[in-house]
């Protein structure tokens, strides 16, 4: 393998929103496709997990030392803006930050992405999990992915190849998402302002004063996750440091010092509480790596 920019013993609780976790052996920071090829033989060869991370919003970490590849967006934070047929289209590296988007959305008052804005994802990181919000997903707006898959193969995606469902995506399945496109149009409402609500009502509703891995479980067809939680008793809920929050069941949050293995019991306790009560088997959204 080349020379790629790699971080030694690096810890886990800071690569995720959460802050739980052991030690990574080694982060690597990938510049090109080319990086990112040469690690996925990497994983191949040596028989390792190989685990990209965004901002690390949806994904938790077990305690120990994992020696798995893990792989940084850090250095992928290139992006461009493009003109075109009256409508604006983002060009964005992996890494680049949802506040970034946000602030040039902001900027040249953009439409489209106003519900998206507030959630702490990397473009790569939403993408894989089709983030949304309000009724509205990034599927809406994706015009283009780059995607290395598992086999180290660079595809262009038009947005109707790509099968994105509700926080689905094929890319969940492995690879890594090099790049999107995103398309938006110049408004004549007042996007700032929108923006502005749409998080003064994320802060009423989400415990943002606490580490927290987002929505713990995908909602079911029958009811939110969030209800079916609080009806389970667990709203507040609290094993050791980590508990379901009291402002929203569905967000674990750390109280401080919280354990993966405290962690782990909480989202086994709800699923056996939640099946007993109403035969509903909750799907995970969080990413768990152990
Ligand atoms: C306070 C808070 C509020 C949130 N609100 C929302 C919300 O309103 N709506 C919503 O949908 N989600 C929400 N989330 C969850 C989370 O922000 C989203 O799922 C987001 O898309 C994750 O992006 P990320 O960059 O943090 O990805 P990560 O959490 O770092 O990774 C998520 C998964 O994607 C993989 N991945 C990351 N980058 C890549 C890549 N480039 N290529 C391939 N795989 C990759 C990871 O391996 C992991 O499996 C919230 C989370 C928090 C903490």
């Amino acid at each position: 393998m080349g020379w790629i920019d790699k971080e030694e013993n690096v810890d886990l609780s800071r690569l995720c929103t959460i802050k739980i976790g052991g030690k990574a052996k080694s982060v690597y920071l990938p510049e090109t496709v080319d990086d990112i090829k040469n690690l996925i033989s990497e994983s191949r060869e040596r028989e390792k997990p190989f685990v990209p991370l965004g901002t690390g919003s949806n994904i938790v970490f077990s305690d120990g030392v994992l020696d798995y590849i893990f792989v940084s967006t850090k250095k992928l934070k290139k992006y461009r803006l493009e003109e075109k047929d009256g409508y604006i289209y983002i060009h964005a590296q992996a890494g680049v930050s949802f506040k970034t988007i946000v602030s040039l959305v902001k900027k040249y008052n953009l439409e489209g992405f106003e519900y998206l804005s507030g959630i702490p994802a990397t473009i790569g990181g939403a993408v894989v999990m089709n983030a949304g919000a309000f009724g509205s997903q990034i599927s809406d707006i994706i015009r283009q992915v780059e995607w290395i898959d598992g086999e180290g193969r660079l595809h262009q995606l038009k947005r109707e190849e790509i099968d994105f469902g509700y926080r689905k995506s094929p890319f969940q399945g492995g690879g890594f998402v090099y790049s999107a496109v995103i398309r938006l149009k110049k408004s004549r409402k007042d996007i700032p302002q929108i923006i502005k609500s749409h998080l003064e009502e994320r802060n009423k509703k989400q415990p943002l004063d606490k580490p927290t891995s987002g929505s713990t479980f995908k909602n079911p067809p029958e009811k939110p996750a969030g209800y079916l939680l609080e009806k389970a008793g667990l709203k507040g809920y609290r094993i050791g440091n980590v508990a379901f929050s009291e402002k929203h069941a569905n967000f674990m949050v750390n109280l401080g010092g919280g354990r993966f293995k405290e962690l782990k019991e909480l989202i086994e306790l709800a699923e056996r509480r939640v099946g007993e009560l109403y035969q509903i088997k909750l799907e995970k959204e969080i990413k768990v790596v152990e």
